[in-house]
């Protein structure tokens, strides 16, 4: 699904470099990269305040305790998305309480949203999924109407433009009180391990998380608030430095392959290729298609058969896993949410892909099909 390898070779000297002097000033935790990927970072998105952290999952736990909720609060957010943007919301005793999604940009569907607004309702968590913003222009005026806080899940987006309807931009994780980063990996922004990030324009919340990240400490051995551990590595700021500085490249490498699929594989009746929304740019961490009157894992088997990886992103909504039964949803409550985790289907995307890669993909899901080429 992604080249690492390929890509790390291309940047292997200047990476390996960074990599070096980290070893060589024996600066592992809270380095000068940290600080140095922290300020670069924030003035990549244009945000006064970045705290790095320990993954991006941390990132929303963290983001939660800063808001001061109480057990049994209610947080909206999705059931179509990665587990952790839930998980975080339950560890802290807090209620996910989920709305569907938009079955065009598999995000948050902000006409949903409003009637699950109640006096526990304390949050919004719009996941901004495969690459694309979800509508924060609507998910705002909700908010500022019922005076809830908007934590926006960027770890798919980071470096997606919202566009506002006036044309003005913002990037991603920066509209909403709090915006939230995962370098893992195969992020568009990934490190060589785990990482992660909190962004926010707020100076209160800034010195509220940057206390929570280090053991709820602002002056070391004393403890303001209960808080965590969690750190981004000092080798991993080393290398966010270097591909930083590459992120708008990525994108645009991505986009090229999502323009050629969605050239080649138009016209197809079983296909729905991935739906660009006007409010957003897309950086295409996935690229998604629909599956229509055709079955989806004979598709994958024989995908598999050429050496194409598929992935399902997400197979089993996260209303219908077990370990969130006890909040009482079952199946048929997310319509949209549950179709699409039947018929979505994720091929290779990334900053790497030779033209005779996708030429291929295109040709063997078309031989597929029973479509011509
Ligand atoms: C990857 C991801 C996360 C978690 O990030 P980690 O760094 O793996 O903890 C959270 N939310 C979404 C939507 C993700 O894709």
């Amino acid at each position: 699904m992604v080249d690492l390898k390929r890509q790390y070779v291309r940047f292997r000297d200047e990476i390996d470099m960074a990599i070096q002097e980290v070893l060589d000033s024996t600066a592992f935790i809270n380095g000068p990269s940290v600080k140095a990927f922290r300020d670069e970072f924030a003035s990549y998105l244009d945000v006064p305040h970045v705290i790095p952290c320990a993954n991006g999952t941390d990132a929303l736990q963290v983001a939660l305790m800063a808001l001061d909720l109480q057990p049994g609060d209610e947080v909206i957010t999705t059931p179509f998305s990665f587990i952790a943007s839930i998980e975080v919301i339950k560890l802290l005793r807090l209620v996910p309480v989920l709305a569907d999604v938009d079955p065009r940009s598999f995000n948050i569907d902000p006409g949903q949203i409003e009637q699950l607004v109640t006096k526990k309702t304390k949050a919004i968590i719009p996941v901004h999924l495969f690459g694309q913003c979800a509508h924060m222009e609507s998910i705002e005026d909700i908010s500022r109407k019922h005076g809830l806080y908007v934590i926006e899940d960027t770890a798919q987006a980071v470096g997606t433009d919202y566009i506002f309807q006036d044309g003005g931009r913002k990037k991603a994780g920066t509209i909403g009180n709090i915006g939230t980063a995962s370098f893992f990996p195969s992020k568009n922004l990934g490190c060589y391990g785990d990482g992660g990030a909190i962004i926010t324009r707020d100076a209160a919340l800034h010195h509220k998380i940057q206390a929570i990240v280090n053991h709820g400490s602002r002056t070391k051995y004393y403890y303001d608030e209960v808080g965590v551990n969690s750190r981004l590595d000092t080798l991993q700021a080393a290398i966010l430095r270097v591909k930083l500085r590459y992120l708008d490249s990525f994108h645009e490498a991505r986009q090229k392959v999502a323009e050629t699929y969605d050239a080649k594989l138009r016209n197809i009746p079983q296909l729905i290729p991935p739906a660009r929304v006007s409010w957003s740019t897309h950086i295409f961490h996935q690229y998604t298609l629909i599956l229509q009157d055709a079955d989806r894992e004979q598709l994958r088997d024989y995908l598999k058969s050429k050496e194409i990886p598929v992935m399902i992103y997400y197979p089993l909504p996260l209303h219908l896993q077990d370990a969130y039964k006890d909040l009482g949803y079952r199946l048929g409550d997310f319509p949209v949410t549950e179709s699409l985790s039947g018929t979505v289907f994720s091929i290779p995307m990334h900053t790497e892909m030779e033209s005779e890669q996708i030429e291929y993909i295109c040709h063997h899901i078309k031989t597929f099909l029973k479509q011509d080429d």
